[in-house]
């Protein structure tokens, strides 16, 4: 069998349409989209079109579109630009504790830089509650930022609510919607959202390429300078073929949203029956429901999550044991812990993220090796060989979820 990917969350392959149209705009029609000559204009006619592609996806005007060179970008200028811009009028930012780091780190920034930052807990299931977010709303308060969808766990977030909530007190309500553009719908007037970010490889575009929309009248400072494009809220060169991709991938990917939709969510709900059903001591991370069509985020008591990793890699199936960015250092995922999982549960996690392209075949060997390497490798575990002592004190894990 081939290998299986089981790593969308991270990034996709690109599609090969886009591949293709994405080359021409490097060696045929090359041009500066800034440049006034024909050569120019072709660049600069192709950016317009994708930048009404992707205005169109999430129900916004074209020139709301800033592009950026992805999703971390769209998060920095986004909070960054907000808070300095109306620093005047009050200096508090509100945000949630599962963050993105792109969304936690630019926060810890401005920390340092005068702002205050009131990072709100989730439950359980890795839920903001909107009361939360009413609550700790201040005079002082300018912005609001919440991820549409948890890129480890998948949880979807009530943002309806808490933008309307931002909305009522004046407040910027910005989203980083880079994992549920183009898996489920997304449009900012039905979301009461201010400002959201784009990253075009989480849906078979290209690397390096994405957006910040931003709703007409919202007060932003660039965070970069050196030119005049896109208004001059972000300077530089145009990533021409980048965009033009980035137009094609979400034009396809809203085409067959549901079609995905219903798709993935049964093969994710299969691999989550199976494998619950399958092994002993496992718990589902996230919401059982409000979750991404596309994730999969487990817990292995006993084990960790990097020997499954491996094991699986051997199998050849390409998972992730939490946030790409996580995985590789010691501390577990701040999602995990946030959620209220032990370090020793939060060690245990495999995340694995479906796609498109794959079948059904290659979720029923998952569900066929999976148990079998959680078996292996517990029989070599010293925990797992204590665990009837230990049982005690920990009660938290693991009843079979559903
Ligand atoms: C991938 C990701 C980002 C970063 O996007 P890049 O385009 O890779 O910079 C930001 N937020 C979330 C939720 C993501 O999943």
């Amino acid at each position: 069998m081939n290998k299986i990917y089981l790593d969308h969350s991270a990034t996709t392959r690109t599609d090969e349409d886009v591949a293709r149209a994405m080359l021409e705009f490097m060696t045929d029609h090359y041009g500066n989209p800034s440049s006034v000559h024909s050569f120019g204009r072709s660049a600069r006619k192709a950016v317009e079109e994708a930048r009404e592609k992707v205005a169109k996806a999430i129900g916004a005007e074209p020139n709301e579109i800033i592009f950026t060179s992805g999703g971390t970008e769209a998060d920095n200028l986004a909070i960054r630009g907000v808070a300095f811009a109306n620093r005047k009028r009050g200096n508090h930012i509100i945000t949630s504790s599962i963050e993105h780091h792109a969304v936690l780190d630019t926060c810890k920034a401005l920390e340092r830089e005068g702002f205050e930052v009131t990072y709100l807990p989730v439950d359980e299931y890795g839920r903001v509650n909107p009361d939360d977010v009413r609550n700790a709303i201040t005079d002082q308060t300018v912005l609001v930022s919440v991820m549409h969808a948890n890129n480890e766990v998948g949880t979807i977030q009530p943002i309806r609510e808490i933008g309307a909530l931002a909305r009522e007190k004046g407040v910027f309500f910005h989203s980083d919607t880079v994992q549920s553009v183009g898996k489920i719908p997304v449009d900012v007037d039905e979301l009461n959202i201010d400002l959201l970010s784009i990253s075009a490889h989480k849906f078979y575009g290209p690397k390096g390429i994405g957006c910040l929309y931003m709703r007409k009248g919202v007060r932003m400072l660039p965070i970069s300078f050196g030119g005049s494009q896109e208004r001059k809220r972000r300077p530089g060169t145009l990533n021409v073929p980048g965009i033009v991709g980035f137009g094609m991938a979400i034009d396809k990917a809203v085409a067959s949203l549901d079609e995905q939709m219903a798709y993935q969510t049964r093969l994710r709900d299969k691999l989550i029956k199976e494998l619950t059903a399958g092994i002993d001591e496992v718990k589902l991370n996230g919401h059982p429901t409000e979750r991404l069509p596309n994730n999969v985020n487990l817990s292995f008591r006993y084990i960790e999550g990097e020997s499954l990793l491996l094991s699986l890699d051997m199998k050849g199936i390409a998972a992730s044991s939490g946030s790409a960015c996580t995985s590789g250092s010691l501390d577990p995922s701040h999602v995990l812990l946030a959620l209220g999982l032990s370090h020793e549960i939060a060690h245990g996690s495999l995340r694995m993220t479906l796609g498109k392209d794959n079948t059904e075949e290659e979720i029923d060997y998952v569900i066929e090796v999976l148990p079998e390497i959680v078996e292996r490798l517990r029989a070599m575990s010293p925990l797992y060989a204590n665990r009837d002592k230990s049982k005690d004190q920990s009660k938290e894990c693991c009843s079979n979820v559903q």
